[in-house]
């Protein structure tokens, strides 16, 4: 499978390259030259296998490197039971896709257990002898995962960025605690959308990236704008459906919808490819918070970025530029590259673009979106634990609440898959202030308050942090990110 830039669809790469550059020269993201097919004898192949098996037969398609032993040994032992993604029914129609039962309760786990054997093959692949260095923007989650995918691997060095008081207690303990010489994490003075613009500005810098080369490095990124990132999460909303079909809870063929919280917009992108590769997916079903910059563009086809950032209990999700739109945006303009270029020329000059009307009612086929204010993820969070004795974290809160939203409008009858991006205890205070109207704001005591009124134990992965070593202390201003990083690989010598 070769793999083309979203602003230059001429070039074609080979995955091996696509993965190790993460980001095309012109400042497009990679896509697949093609979707493969899956069709009703694989679908049924699918439901015979585990997770694992799932992984391999979908990655394989889009390889020219085998993939089995890749998946073996970034999963094996990493989620509990084995089980990245289990599915639980909670009702009629409602459908739990737990995604945060990895090593760092979140679904970044998924595909960031692939990255370091994605990308070493990639490496032997093309010959390339260099060192990695892995720059990663992340609004709390990405970076952790990062951070314990690539611990003390081979040949690779891991720079986390995080915006400084813009993540929960937990996802920062969670960062500032990892272990391994190789990764570093760093404070930003703003928010994730200027980590991302420094990292996606560093990575384009021809003198910057020459300058590191001269030190022996290449510059990659652990971002869902690296199509390495992107692909292991097409596996789970196959691995849904074949669950589903397993069980009897959909027909051959039947349609079901995907309920996704939203952000940098690639976990929703994902479901997107699915469907486009043969899976019936009817409506995806877009979620955010009040940063609802999506929202508004499904609406009107007006993206426009020029609004204040706002700080919620779903931090994951606070972005207002989210880097996958450009891949979708590539599809529905029939891969129009120029047109492309045009677009995000725009949002580079003024921060705003705009499709054409028929452009923004094809979206409509595809998706719904809607957002939760702070007030309805909550009182989400609480009529879902009185009805159904489940804690939803706060990101999945704005899935379920967009689910309601698009039920109630639609009366659509197909089953619907909520996809569960984190583990409730990583928000403990903000889950324990939804469900009891108590102020808590220690993550360790309201985790614990949590424990003591539902089914959900703490996991060894929060409880732990409370005795772990803080090793990283850096803030920084966003002007000196660049600085940093080869102030990072100074002292690495
Ligand atoms: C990253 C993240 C999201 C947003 O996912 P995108 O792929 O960026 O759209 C949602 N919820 C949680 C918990 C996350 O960590």
């Amino acid at each position: 499978m070769k793999f083309v830039s979203t602003r230059n669809k001429t070039e074609k790469k080979s995955f091996s390259d696509a993965l190790i550059k993460g980001l095309s020269d012109d400042g497009g993201l990679f896509v697949p030259d093609e979707f493969p097919i899956f069709t009703h004898v694989d679908m049924d192949k699918l439901c015979e296998m585990s997770y694992f098996e799932r992984a391999e037969y979908i990655l394989s398609r889009f390889s020219e490197f085998p993939v089995g032993k890749i998946v073996e040994k970034g999963y094996e032992g990493s989620f509990e039971e084995d089980e990245p993604a289990p599915l639980l029914k909670l009702d009629d129609g409602l459908f739990i896709l737990e995604l945060f039962h990895g090593p760092t309760l979140a679904f970044k786990d998924l595909a960031l257990r692939l990255l370091p054997g994605l990308i070493a093959a990639a490496k032997a692949q093309a010959g390339d002898k260099t060192r990695s260095l892995v720059l990663t923007a992340t609004s709390g989650d990405t970076g952790k995962a990062a951070m314990d995918a690539f611990a003390d691997a081979d040949g690779i060095d891991v720079m986390v960025f995080y915006p400084y008081g813009g993540v929960s207690k937990a996802q920062e303990l969670q960062m500032t605690t990892q272990e391994g010489a190789n990764v570093s994490a760093v404070a930003v003075r703003g928010n994730f959308d200027d980590c991302q613009r420094a990292v996606k500005d560093a990575m384009n810098d021809r003198s910057f990236v020459e300058e590191l080369k001269k030190q022996g490095y290449s510059v990659c990124s652990a971002n869902s704008i690296n199509i390495g990132r992107l692909l292991p999460q097409i596996v789970y909303y196959f691995s849904a459906y074949a669950d589903m079909l397993s069980a009897g809870e959909v027909k051959k063929g039947g349609k079901v919808n995907f309920a996704v919280p939203t952000g940098n917009f690639g976990n929703i992108l994902a479901g997107y490819y699915a469907k486009k590769m043969g899976l019936p997916v009817n409506m995806l079903i877009c979620a955010s918070n009040e940063n609802n910059v999506l929202t508004d563009f499904f609406a009107t086809g007006e993206y426009n970025a020029n609004r204040e950032l706002k700080k919620t209990i779903s931090p994951s999700m606070d972005i207002l530029v989210s880097s996958n739109l450009e891949r979708l945006l590539f599809e529905l303009c029939g891969r129009d590259d120029g047109r492309i270029r045009e677009l995000f020329d725009a949002l580079k000059g003024k921060g705003v673009y705009k499709i054409s009307e028929d452009g923004r009612k094809k979206t409509a086929e595809d998706f719904f979106a809607w957002c939760a204010d702070e007030e309805v993820t909550k009182s989400t969070i609480q009529a879902f634990f009185d009805e159904y004795d489940y804690l939803l974290d706060p990101h999945t809160a704005t899935a379920i609440a967009a689910r309601e939203k698009y039920c109630g409008m639609t009366h659509d009858k197909a089953p619907t898959v909520v996809v569960a991006t984190a583990h409730p205890y990583k928000f403990a205070p903000a889950v324990y202030e939804a469900v009891m109207d108590i102020d808590e704001p220690d993550a360790f005591r309201a985790a614990a308050e949590l424990e003591d009124i539902s089914a959900v134990e703490i996991p060894a992965q929060i409880s732990g942090l409370k005795s772990k070593k803080k090793l990283h202390n850096t803030v920084i201003e966003k002007a000196k990110i660049k600085d940093t990083i080869i102030e990072f690989l100074r002292s690495k010598k």
